[in-house]
């Protein structure tokens, strides 16, 4: 039986996208791209192999094997994303020990110099403040706070100011002073001032049940901090220097919003802006994309 979901007009989640994700349209364009041997080999065990004549294939080129996919754009919400929907499963093989010594060993048999990029991602993002700024604008601290995704909890606002932080995670890694690891089940129906959701919308099959399943935790009151990388090629597309051809791989980030997207998707999740802005990150030469937003009382 196929599975439906539930929160986004039934629509069918189907392994290989047939429409958008953020806003349902069925209007697709798609372009041929690879997804990338570390991501392949980590989710689906799809290893890479040289094809030599003793393959004795007629009709296929000796070389290297990649995994092949597609690339989609959304006609409706320039909305680009990978073809392939991952299983939650697969998901638990990405992004379980996150960034540990296994991921990190075959991540760099594919990517060299990986090790040292790490490095520098272990230690943390240098825009906290520039994050705990554009919140406090919206919220009276100390406040009770729900970081989703937010692995050791090096990143999450306001460690110091809080009276209490909750760190909902699929890794399992030790988290930092000042926060605390809650399992799903004891999130049971906790609600929180604050819920923080910071580049992990970008990472999921379906961000629509990713929100649904945070806005449990959310009185009308609570406030949701949304990150969410603005990628370059976005940027591009937007302003008709490239075209959805040019994203040729796909890595973790299988979800590439545009603004129109973002904001449509938030308002089929029921969720209401309060504030958006786009923040420039010079040290990385990166940019992300920062909402706050509320339950919608019109649901
Ligand atoms: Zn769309």
């Amino acid at each position: 039986m196929k599975q439906l979901n539930q929160n986004f007009n039934n629509l069918p989640k189907d392994r290989i996208a047939e429409f958008c994700i953020c806003c349902g349209s069925k209007k697709l364009k798609n372009s041929p791209a690879v997804l990338m041997p570390f991501v392949a080999e980590r989710v689906f065990n799809w290893r890479q192999i040289k094809i030599d004549k003793t393959w004795g294939l007629k009709t296929i080129k000796n070389g290297q094997t990649y995994s092949i996919c597609n690339t989609l754009l959304c006609n409706e919400c320039n909305f680009l994303f990978l073809d392939i929907r991952f299983s939650d499963r697969e998901l638990s093989n990405l992004y379980t020990n996150y960034r540990g010594v296994k991921y990190t060993k075959l991540r760099e048999k594919h990517e060299k110099d990986y090790k040292k990029r790490n490095k520098d991602l272990i230690k943390g993002i240098t825009y906290l403040d520039d994050v705990e700024k554009f919140i406090s604008k919206n919220i009276k601290l100390p406040a009770s706070i729900l970081d989703w995704g937010g692995d050791t909890g090096k990143n999450t606002p306001f460690k110091n100011h809080s009276k209490k932080i909750h760190i909902y995670d699929l890794g399992n890694s030790n988290t930092v002073r000042g926060t605390k690891k809650i399992s799903k089940i004891d999130l049971k129906n906790r609600k929180y001032e604050l819920v923080i959701c910071s580049n992990v919308l970008e990472h999921v099959s379906y961000p629509s049940e990713t929100l649904f399943d945070i806005k449990k935790h959310m009185s009308l009151k609570s406030l949701l901090y949304i990150e969410l990388p603005y990628e370059k090629l976005i940027m591009e597309i937007e302003d008709k220097k490239k075209t959805y051809k040019d994203k040729r791989h796909w890595h973790e980030h299988v979800n590439f919003f545009s603004k129109k997207s973002i904001l449509k998707l938030l308002k089929k999740c029921k969720l209401k802006i309060i504030d958006f802005r786009k923040l420039d990150v010079p040290e990385g030469n990166f940019s992300l994309m920062q909402i706050i937003c509320r339950k919608d009382l019109d649901q």
